[in-house]
């Protein structure tokens, strides 16, 4: 749903308007094509907003070794899950075009992080099974921005200030993981583990308050080490946390807890 005030075309995207940035836990792709409360949630957030000129979605799901930006005008839809999904899934294809012209820009700005443009990948699940509830007519451009595993959390919040400036010019930092991803818990037990719910407020909490120091030194904590195993469906949160802007605080949305995962999403500059 887009508020009214919100939808229509190009001419109601004026580049000055500054898109937030976003934090949302995806889980698991079937949420591309069931009807949840996390996708519910991805439909409902895009009408605190007015629609962005193009997203640059950083995803959990393209981990690369050095920077890589998607220059792709038409990137595929990259279907990266095992065998086990149905067909319908497979089935899914979500054509957003993609910004060659942002991609370069992307380049520059991440210049120091030495990034590179690369056409080899496309729209992963991390980031389509999202983007088809929030944008189901795949008419906002997207370029994806790799997960550079070579890189501790300093690094990537970092590379997300440098992302930052971006906003202002009504481009929206979509960051794709979960706070709380332990897929062996999640196929263990059915039985909804503290460490959840207590980690996932430890990371809500710092960001509604802007204090990144204590994100960034998230090992630090006891019931880390079950929370957040998976490093590349954490460290999206430094991106959401690294392009808020002065004295924002984030709005919290899709608190939706399994055994093993949170759906949590925070955003800054969304509207009450
Ligand atoms: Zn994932």
């Amino acid at each position: 749903m887009v508020s009214a005030g919100f939808a229509g075309g190009p001419q109601e995207r004026p580049m000055t308007t500054k898109a937030p940035a976003l934090f949302v836990g995806h889980g698991s792709p079937m949420n591309a094509i069931e009807d949840t409360p996390s996708s519910r949630g991805w439909a409902e957030v895009v009408a605190r907003f007015p629609k962005p000129r193009a997203i640059v979605a950083i995803s959990a799901h393209w981990v690369t070794e050095g920077m890589r930006v998607m220059s792709n005008a038409r990137p595929k839809t990259i279907h990266d899950f095992g065998r086990g999904f149905p067909q319908a899934l497979f089935d899914v294809q979500y054509p957003a075009p993609g910004d060659p012209a942002l991609a370069g820009e992307i380049v520059r700005l991440l210049t120091p992080f030495g990034a590179q443009l690369d056409d080899s990948w496309g729209l992963d699940h991390g980031a389509w099974s999202v983007l088809v509830h929030m944008y189901p007519r795949a008419d906002v451009p997207v370029v994806q921005v790799s997960l550079d595993i070579r890189r501790g959390p300093e690094q990537h919040y970092a590379i997300a200030q440098a992302l930052a400036p971006l906003r202002d010019q009504n481009v929206l930092i979509l960051a794709l993981g979960n706070i709380v991803h332990n897929l062996p818990a999640f196929f263990r037990t059915r039985e909804l583990l503290p460490w959840v719910q207590s980690f996932d407020d430890f990371v809500t909490g710092a960001a509604t308050s802007g204090d990144a120091a204590s994100v960034l030194n998230y090992g630090a904590r006891a019931d880390a080490r079950e929370a957040a195993p998976d490093w590349e469906h954490f460290f999206p949160v430094f991106y959401a946390l690294g392009a808020r802007g002065d004295g924002e605080r984030a709005t919290v949305f899709n608190q939706d807890y399994q055994p093993g995962i949170s759906m949590t999403a925070f955003g800054y500059g969304l509207a009450a």
